[in-house]
């Protein structure tokens, strides 16, 4: 496949970074994922928003304009045969000569892009789509989740967990019992008809699938949405239970540490989510 680093195209097989990469050495970066489906870009300002908001938060300065992005993306989409892509974008502080913790002075960022195949568009449709199990655990992570850093060995951990336990994925709770996130998703209850899931915080990644699916849901005004902390016994007596992430964008979980969520069948809240999602994604 053909990737882009540091301002130039090349097959993967040629692409090279350093060693001494604080990306490679310390998880020192940021990272987006943005879904690309035929060329079309899914929620692609918001992400770079949310791509520089994180490179400020940890010291990284790097003058790259939305423009720029775009054209790597449009370029990686063309060259990796324009179907159902994700496009991975990661800056690291940069390659430096000595392994120090402290900021190196003077380095220049790393910037590479990727293309992989992600699943075609979710279609709203319970009979057909795609259900989730998960695992549930303690959010073991660390206390600024909300900046989507390549450091990503708590969220792996979790992921892992959620595999081991033969799910696809794992929900966390935090110490005082309140649920924060999936490991690589965010996650959202259904009661009673209206959608719940918890504010924004450092407990968790502030997802663009999230921003783009409570807005098309408060816009459009038939689902009730709530914002507020999800107590682990309303998890466990919700209807319905949903991660949403890039690649998933809503997904419904059927089965929570072996047991059914509601009926054990996709819901209907779910179905008609998904379809506003579905019609709504391209205007971001
Ligand atoms: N939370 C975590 C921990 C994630 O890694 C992700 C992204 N895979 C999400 C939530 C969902 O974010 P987005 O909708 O922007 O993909």
């Amino acid at each position: 496949s053909t990737v882009y680093l540091n301002g130039e195209y090349m097959p993967m097989s040629e692409a090279k970074i350093s060693p001494m990469d604080r990306g490679f050495l310390f998880g020192d970066g940021i990272y987006e994922v943005v879904p690309s489906y035929n060329g079309r870009l899914v929620g692609f300002a918001p992400h770079f928003d949310r791509m520089n908001d994180g490179m400020k938060s940890i010291g990284i300065e790097l003058d790259m304009s939305h423009d720029e992005w775009r054209e790597i993306s449009e370029k990686l989409s063309e060259a990796n045969g324009a179907g159902n892509l994700g496009i991975y974008y990661h800056v690291s502080r940069g390659t430096d000569t000595k392994r120090t913790h402290n900021y190196p002075a003077g380095v220049k960022p790393t910037v590479f892009a990727f293309a992989f195949e992600i699943p075609a568009e979710p279609v709203a449709d319970k009979t057909k789509a795609k259900s989730y199990s998960v695992s549930t655990s303690d959010d073991l992570r660390w206390k600024r989740c909300n900046i989507k850093s390549t450091a990503l060995l708590g969220n792996v951990l979790h992921y892992q967990q959620g595999i081991d336990d033969g799910n696809q994925e794992c929900i966390l709770f935090n110490a005082e019992g309140f649920m924060t996130e999936g490991s690589s998703t965010n996650a959202y209850i259904v009661k009673d008809g209206v959608v719940i899931t918890p504010a924004l915080s450092t407990q968790l990644l502030p997802g663009i699938t999230r921003l783009m699916l409570l807005d098309i849901l408060r816009k459009d005004g038939s689902i009730q949405v709530e914002e507020r902390p999800v107590s682990r016994a309303e998890f466990d007596a919700a209807d319905e239970v949903w991660l949403s992430s890039s690649s998933k964008e809503v997904a419904a979980v059927v089965s929570v540490d072996g047991k059914p969520v509601g009926n054990g069948q996709i819901g209907d809240v779910w179905e008609k989510a998904q379809a506003l999602f579905s019609a709504g994604k391209y205007n971001y």
